[in-house]
């Protein structure tokens, strides 16, 4: 715990140590893009479009698996919708390379590794994995064994 300490007189001191170690805990999710950082509050922040429509926000849970989605009531999604999802500050397409069905950020954990949390863009398609360089470390959600040749494929050439 001593290095969480010494993070915490880099920050406003109101903290409690039981708000510190919140904190210290968290992992960070990251755009591939600009390495702006997704996440506030405990959710996972995400611009995201669809055909026919001009897109809005929404917020995710930070924990893979956790199919939680929170946005505005006005936003009606079904079962199969094909989202389009951007990041937020620079706008860039999350859209993993070779695999138009999946998105892609960084995952930055307490310890300073760095993964790809991949998910579907479909909703009501529950899958998302956590790859290093070289394999899928953890998979997640009822359909995670759709993906695995395409993310095969994709990282692991
Ligand atoms: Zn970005």
């Amino acid at each position: 715990m001593q290095q969480n300490i010494v993070k915490y007189e880099y920050l406003d001191k109101t903290l409690t140590i039981y708000q510190l170690k919140a904190f210290a805990m968290k992992t960070n999710f990251i755009c591939p893009k600009c390495r702006g950082y997704l996440n506030v509050d405990n959710k996972v922040i995400f611009t995201v479009k669809k055909k026919g429509w001009s897109g809005g926000i929404v917020k995710l849970s930070p924990e893979l698996g956790d199919y939680a989605i929170t946005h505005h009531p006005s936003f009606k999604f079904d079962d199969g919708d094909h989202f389009e999802f951007h990041c937020p500050i620079c706008n860039y397409d999350l859209t993993l390379d070779g695999a138009d069905k999946l998105a892609k950020v960084i995952l930055h954990e307490e310890d300073g590794k760095e993964y790809f949390v991949v998910f579907s863009k479909i909703k009501g398609e529950r899958c998302t994995y956590k790859i290093s360089e070289k394999q899928v470390e953890e998979s997640y959600g009822d359909h995670a064994g759709r993906n695995m040749d395409l993310l095969s494929a994709t990282f692991f050439r």
